[in-house]
């Protein structure tokens, strides 16, 4: 099954695509991870991406191509997979459809999660990880039972993303606008889009998206 859950940030496409990722087997492609992870090993790609993704705007169509045609070559894709912030252009869905098809592969769904857009600085520069398993907080939406301790693997260690900051956040809700909600057009075209509501609890979230994979495996 191959899945793209699109929506602007702080939408909650990370959040979902861990559960599904536990709950079905498939292996989330976060390209926003991936180069933050190239941005702390200070790869070419690091250097190149590191002031960008500060000033929250769009890493280079080529270099994120390359990153997502190298990443869905490993063998642990084979299962199936959730794009989790990718593609956000036109050329980048372009792209994914053509690397897809030379493998004989289409997509099965892109989900839009719809939120509203005014909510988002709130949630995103409110949130914050373990830094150990990666298990999601927010300040004042979701605490940690017992304070300071992770719910899930007992680390006493979280962080923030340097770009979870409002200024940024705001840079990169205008990127999404002008770049990436074109997007939803492009999948309606295609017969892929399905529209949840994104602004219930995480769990009412994750039954919408439920309903749309049960429909479509
Ligand atoms: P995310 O973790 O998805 O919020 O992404 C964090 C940042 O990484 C974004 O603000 C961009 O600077 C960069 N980034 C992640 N995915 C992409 C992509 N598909 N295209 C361009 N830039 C991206």
């Amino acid at each position: 099954m191959r899945i793209i859950l699109l929506g602007p940030p702080g939408a909650g496409k990370g959040t979902q695509a861990r559960i599904l990722m536990d709950e079905r087997g498939l292996v989330q492609l976060s390209t926003g991870d991936m180069l933050r992870a190239a941005v702390a090993s200070g790869s070419d790609v690091g250097k190149k991406a590191d002031t960008v993704m500060k000033a929250g705007g769009l890493v280079s169509d080529d270099i994120v191509i390359g990153v997502v045609e190298e990443r869905l070559g490993q063998p642990d894709i084979t299962n199936g997979v959730i794009f989790d912030g990718f593609p956000r252009t036109t050329a980048q869905a372009e792209a994914l459809d053509k690397l897809l098809a030379e493998k004989g592969e289409d997509l099965d769904a892109v989900i839009s999660i719809e939120v509203d857009d005014n909510a988002m600085v709130d949630r995103v520069a409110g949130r914050y990880t373990c830094a150990k398993c990666g298990e999601g907080y927010h300040d004042a939406e979701k605490k940690p039972a017992v304070d300071g301790v992770c719910d899930k693997c007992g680390s006493t260690e979280f962080k923030r993303r340097k770009d979870d900051n409002a200024e940024t956040v705001r840079a990169r809700l205008e990127e999404y606008h002008r770049e990436t909600a074109p997007l939803i057009a492009y999948y309606g075209g295609k017969g892929k889009l399905r529209q949840v509501a994104g602004m219930g609890s995480i769990n009412d979230v994750t039954s919408e998206i439920r309903q749309v994979l049960d429909a479509v495996g």
